[in-house]
């Protein structure tokens, strides 16, 4: 992530050091979608779909050690994956279009009723 030897995150404001996310299980019934509800209720917590329709959970939040100058403030202590992120992946060097992204409850309510109760929902791959 962001360092003085990354020169190609010249220009990124930390984009890869401001959030948390996670995979989650993917819902498969009314049951599942109550939990999705909750978890969008709260502040700065979002889920998206991926291009692979794989669920995640989404906490925008940066990290404490991120630095007014967007670079680490514990570098040589960074954990392994801050370490093995890769600059050619990130979000600041691709583009990304998540499949459905969910801010709010009426989101998932919008996509029980017009994509999962129509069948239209996927599972993604093992
Ligand atoms: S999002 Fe990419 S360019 Fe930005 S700091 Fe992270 S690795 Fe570097
Ligand atoms: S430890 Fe450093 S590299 Fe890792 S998220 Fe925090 S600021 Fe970014």
């Amino acid at each position: 992530m962001k360092s003085d030897e990354c020169k190609s995150c010249e220009g990124c404001k930390a984009e890869c050091c401001r959030y948390v996310a996670m995979e989650i299980d993917t819902p498969e019934s009314l049951e599942d979608f109550e939990d999705i509800k909750w978890y969008v209720l709260h502040k700065n917590v979002n889920v998206y779909v991926d291009e692979d329709y794989v669920w995640h959970i989404e906490f925008i939040t940066p990290c404490e050690f991120l630095g007014d100058d967007n670079k680490c403030l514990i570098y040589d202590k960074r954990p392994k994956i801050c370490r093995e992120y890769d600059q050619e992946e990130c979000t600041f060097h691709n583009e990304y279009s998540e499949r459905y992204s969910f801010k709010t409850i009426e989101d998932v309510e919008k996509y029980i009723e017009e994509v999962f109760k129509k069948g239209l929902h996927k599972i993604p791959d093992d």
